[in-house]
């Protein structure tokens, strides 16, 4: 008997590759995290600040504040406008729940738009028939826009930009899933009246742990997000002036993310060229990612599309039996969620639906190797 030969079945690629992040970035991250335990500055120690100065300078934001996770970083830009009961909030169907829990967490309403079939990003048009709606009906009043960078391409700006002012409301970047990316040059951040950023793990620019960030040009609003962040706190920590949260983003983190903003850049450039690696290998076998024009993608989720739900799972199968991973972003539109449902007037939204069927993603993260991208593209096309 011959033993197996171990080119006949490669080890299989990760998703996401923590360990490998460590291998290469451990020293820098450990020597961070020694110095917080040297200063025992668990909360609001001198990295936060320190991570507040080096995202703004990143982004050519005036202000950040660091916060405890992307979810409380919206909450904190809603409830400094004071968005709650009888108030409208757009944003796209097509996107993670936290998008929306907040509003209906604020009693507020979330009101689903449809999304681009090609670059997955909110429709302006979408956009402008659901805040018509909104108003015909006369029930909510229209407050807020969300726009969502999704996957770590930019959001439609300028035309979001457009409908906000003439509708007069309110606009948002929900970024926690595309730091780093950038519109006709300028890095994301400052699309919006705030901006929003995640540091979950599996983010372009993940921690190790939960934490988030709000970035913004306007003074007074981030003395706001600062007090919301710290229970509503004025001038001195016994004096409360609003009701506010425990959203502080903690000093380990900070550390940890310090560390891994040194090699970021090189990490966006390692997953562009995955990208455009797997743009060139699927072409003509399944549709590849629609570029925003004038972008540049953070590549937090590589996604292609295939020509129904069927053909998806034989896919998936044929992938995992070559161990290589895949996974669905997202299997169902929020506006179908059991926990949304009950609150969406609805209205289909065909695009998001249909998107939810057939879409899958690639592993794209800046471990993987030439010879696992070149796996992968062999295993789709089979
Ligand atoms: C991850 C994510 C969030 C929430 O971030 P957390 O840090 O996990 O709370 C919000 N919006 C979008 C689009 C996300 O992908």
């Amino acid at each position: 008997m011959t033993a197996p030969d171990p080119s006949a079945c490669p080890p299989a690629i990760a998703f996401l590759d923590l360990p490998a992040q460590q291998a290469r970035l451990g020293e820098a991250i450990r020597r961070r995290i020694d110095t917080v335990l040297n200063h025992c500055r668990f909360v609001m120690g001198p990295e936060v600040e320190e991570l507040e100065r080096a995202l703004a300078a990143y982004a050519g934001a005036g202000h950040c504040v660091g916060v405890s996770s992307g979810t409380d970083a919206i909450q904190i830009v809603l409830m400094a406008e004071g968005i709650g009961p009888g108030d409208a909030v757009f944003l796209p169907a097509f996107t993670y729940t936290a998008t929306a829990e907040v509003p209906l967490l604020l009693n507020a309403t979330p009101v689903f738009v449809d999304v681009d079939p090609r670059t997955f990003q909110i429709d302006p048009a979408s956009l402008e028939r659901r805040i018509a709606e909104v108003r015909a009906r006369g029930e909510l009043c229209p407050r807020a826009i969300i726009g969502v960078d999704l996957f770590g391409q930019p959001a439609p700006w300028p035309a979001l930009r457009a409908i906000a002012a003439r509708e007069d409301l309110f606009l948002m970047d929900d970024c926690a899933q595309s730091f780093g990316g950038a519109l006709a040059g300028r890095k994301l951040g400052r699309e919006a009246t705030a901006t929003t950023l995640s540091f979950f793990p599996s983010k372009p620019l993940g921690g190790y742990g939960d934490g988030g960030a709000i970035l913004t040009d306007d003074a007074e609003r981030a003395d706001l997000y600062r007090s919301l962040r710290t229970h509503g706190e004025g001038k001195t920590r016994y004096e409360v002036l609003r009701t506010g949260m425990n959203g502080r983003l903690d000093t380990l983190q900070a550390a940890v993310l310090l560390a891994k903003l040194d090699g970021f850049e090189d990490e966006l450039d390692r997953r562009e060229a995955i990208a455009s690696a797997y743009d060139s290998g699927l072409e003509g076998v399944v549709l590849t990612p629609a570029r925003v024009p004038d972008s540049r993608s953070a590549w937090a989720i590589y996604a292609i599309l295939t020509e129904g739900e069927a053909a998806r799972t034989a896919l998936q199968a044929r992938l995992r039996a070559q161990g290589v991973p895949s996974a669905i972003y997202y299997p169902r539109p929020l506006h179908l969620q059991p926990a949304y449902q009950a609150h969406h007037d609805g209205t289909s939204l065909p695009v998001a639906e249909d998107l939810s069927a057939r879409i899958l993603a690639l592993p794209i993260h800046p471990e993987l190797t030439d010879a696992e991208v070149a796996r992968v593209i062999a295993a789709v096309r089979g």
